[in-house]
């Protein structure tokens, strides 16, 4: 099977998942997408009111800003892996639980696996935290950890973990917009300084 069957494999299992509580009240899991050999995965933390809609990751006002983020430093949405921590939107927007990330993580885990990108970008506290754990990273909140390239064996792979705020907090903050966008701007300069930027 090729890289890509193996992701719509996951995708498909996804689609169907009834492993925790969030199932019952989605109206669409969200599996995640963008280019099996992507070299950026983007990694956010749960489905909101639209991607529980359309079945698709940050497709909402954070996903257009999200988008435009990613334009800036290079790449079109195609071009990278976008992806959330759990995969159906929690209700009323509520933070996953606990358990729900710890059953839905292995979708995240395998997809992490078959990429092999070279650099994760963690969206928020919350993916931040369990990428985080996973690399053995010490982690004391997004405030203290962003804009800052961790260098992390992640699930046996050399990646550089990057995290930022969620998109969702430029929203309603013009200081959180303003730190994010200069984090990209961060980003693209060491994309550029490896030799790995698009254009
Ligand atoms: S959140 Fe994850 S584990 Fe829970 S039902 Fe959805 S896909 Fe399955």
């Amino acid at each position: 099977m090729s890289k890509n069957e193996l992701l719509d494999a996951i995708a498909a299992e996804v689609i169907v998942c009834p492993k925790c509580r969030l199932s019952k009240s989605r109206k669409n899991a969200v599996p995640g997408e963008g280019s099996p050999d992507s070299l950026i995965m983007f990694i956010g933390e749960a489905p909101g009111y639209w991607e529980d809609m359309k079945g698709k990751p940050f497709v909402g006002a954070a996903g257009r800003f999200l988008t435009v983020l990613i334009a800036e430093v290079g790449f079109s949405r195609s071009d990278v892996f976008i992806t959330n921590v759990v995969r159906c939107r929690p209700p009323k927007n509520r933070e996953p639980l606990p358990d729900e990330i710890e059953t839905c993580t292995p979708y995240l885990n395998r997809q992490i696996k078959l990429i092999k990108p070279k650099f994760i970008v963690t969206l928020g506290n919350q993916s931040t935290a369990y990428i985080f754990s996973q690399a053995n990273l010490p982690f004391s909140g997004i405030t203290q950890a962003r804009g800052k390239f961790c260098e992390a064996s992640l699930l046996g792979i050399k990646i550089t973990v990057f995290p930022t705020f969620h998109p969702a907090a430029a929203l309603y903050s013009a200081k959180y917009k303003e730190q994010i966008t200069k984090d990209f701007q961060l980003l693209k300069e060491e994309l550029i300084k490896r030799g790995n930027a698009k254009r």
